[in-house]
């Protein structure tokens, strides 16, 4: 439902604030920025904008800010949430010309690049130093840093290297009323002020466009070996994956797969060795050498004694096959149904067992395939509602289901988003989770930085 009328002068006023090149109200155009990947119905912009630069950000914000139009700043639209879905119409504001990455500075080991770099570039880019940028969701092919800064986003590494808030020193940004400014600082410690980057990391688009992103980078590792272990039970896999995080050892990925995963990757990919099992550990160590990461491995080994069968792959490319698999799941599980809800919740790693058992239980509950793969190091679950909108009332179960799974992570003193953020999907629950004083301070933080609500409106906070 759209809030206001597009003020007639709209279009023209962003032609002379960005160049006529950069605004357009084409139809297709409009209907491409309607949706990101979360599944949250469709919902075009009035106009979407591209401004070249920084500068122009700031045009375009202060004409938006002086009409009181919407405006939702724009990554690659990979998103999970809806963030980015333009809910109440305005200008969908793409980054994607800001796509400049500045020379690595391998002295001080940190880059800076535009908001609108692929994530994948930006590692390239890294890694042509000699240097490692380790955050890595799964999109990372068509996602942005501003994006990635925008939802904190995270991935498999998280575990052993952080998420994106851990590599963020410095942001550039555009406030709501079109101001440029700069926060947070180039240094690896910084008690200068408030942490206003920190801030905006999270803070997807709601109160300000975050133009340009300077990232720590570190060395990376020279070797890494794998194990999997298959259990008889998803509570043991957990189990498993807790001890080793109490072990002190500190995997650079250690992710969980239940029997549903691994009945969907059978199904669909033929010759990939995996074990039998109602679950699957993959646990990878890295490190600076092969002596190094041999101990790592016989260490997660001995973790895994109580497993139903354990590997340990030691070569590069057998550590890459068990790889190629894992990626291949997200894919998997879209081929295999026709609708889903894809989830993102936290549990304390010790209510990681607890949590498998209960979305088992939710499954068998609503009659529904739930999937679920976890970055277990981490307590971050991905379970995966499975239904047919078309059929009977699939819809109206896999949404109780959803419901279950998000209060279930509650109960085990979790939270309702690891990674892929609240935007418009997960807004019903937020005040299940939050305290309501920080909620009003939340708030007021909000209008103190954005005073006509104009940035990505009804994302983020209840109203
Ligand atoms: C197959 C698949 C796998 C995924 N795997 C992971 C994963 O492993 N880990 C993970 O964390 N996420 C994952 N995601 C989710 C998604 O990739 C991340 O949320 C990503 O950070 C979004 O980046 P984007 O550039 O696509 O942003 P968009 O989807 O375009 O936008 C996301 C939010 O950020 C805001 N935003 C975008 N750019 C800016 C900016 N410059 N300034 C201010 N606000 C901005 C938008 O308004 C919106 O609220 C996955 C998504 C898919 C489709």
């Amino acid at each position: 439902m759209r809030a206001r009328k597009v003020p007639p002068d709209l279009v023209g006023e962003l032609e002379k604030a960005a160049g006529p090149a950069s605004v357009t109200a084409e139809a297709g155009e409009l209907e491409a920025f309607a949706s990101d990947e979360s599944g949250a119905e469709p919902a075009p912009p009035d106009v979407v904008v591209r401004p070249a630069d920084t500068d122009a950000v700031g045009r375009v914000l202060g004409v938006a800010h002086r009409l009181g139009v919407p405006v939702v700043p724009v990554g690659g639209l990979t998103g999970l949430a809806g963030g980015a879905v333009p809910r109440r119409g305005g200008i969908a504001l793409s980054l994607e010309r800001l796509d400049r990455i500045h020379p690595v500075d391998r002295d001080n080991l940190r880059v800076s690049a535009g908001a609108g770099t692929r994530t994948v570039d930006l590692q390239q880019a890294a890694a042509g130093a000699g240097l490692f940028y380790p955050p890595d969701p799964a999109a990372l092919e068509r996602s942005t840093i501003g994006g990635n800064v925008a939802t904190n986003a995270g991935g498999p590494r998280c575990f052993k290297y952080g998420v994106t808030a851990e590599y963020v020193l410095a942001l550039e940004a555009v406030s709501a009323e079109g101001r440029v400014f700069r926060t947070g600082a180039a240094t690896r410690k910084n008690a200068t002020g408030l942490r206003l980057a920190q801030l905006l990391i999270g803070s997807e688009g709601t109160l300000a466009v975050v133009t340009e992103v300077t990232l720590r980078l570190v060395v990376p590792p020279r070797a890494r070996a794998a194990a999997t272990a298959s259990f008889d039970s998803v509570e043991a896999a957990g189990e498993a994956a807790a001890a080793i995080v109490r072990s002190g050892l500190v995997p650079s990925a250690l992710e969980l797969l239940d029997a549903t995963c691994l009945a969907l990757l059978r199904e669909q990919l033929e010759g990939v060795p995996l074990a039998e099992g109602a679950a699957l550990l993959l646990v990878e160590v890295d490190g600076p050498d092969e002596g190094r990461v041999g101990a790592d491995l016989e260490h997660v080994s001995a973790l895994l004694a109580g497993a139903r069968e354990r590997e340990l792959a030691k070569r590069e490319e057998d550590v890459e096959l068990l790889w190629a698999a894992r990626r291949a799941l997200s894919p998997a599980i879209a081929r295999s149904t026709r609708d889903f809800v894809f989830q993102d919740v936290c549990v304390p790693i010790a209510a990681v067992p607890e949590a498998l058992r209960r979305i088992g239980d939710i499954a068998e509950r609503y009659a529904l395939r739930i999937p679920v793969f976890s970055h277990a190091g981490d307590g971050n679950l991905h379970p995966s509602i499975l239904y047919d909108a078309a059929a009977g009332d699939q819809a109206e179960r896999a949404h109780a289901a959803e419901r279950d799974v998000l209060r279930a992570a509650l109960e085990l003193g979790g939270t309702i988003s690891a990674e892929h953020g609240i935007g418009l999907l997960k807004l019903p629950f937020v005040r299940e989770d939050l305290d309501s004083v920080a909620i009003d301070q939340m708030r007021a933080i909000k209008r103190a930085l954005d005073p006509h609500g104009i940035l990505n409106p009804g994302k983020l906070l209840p109203s």
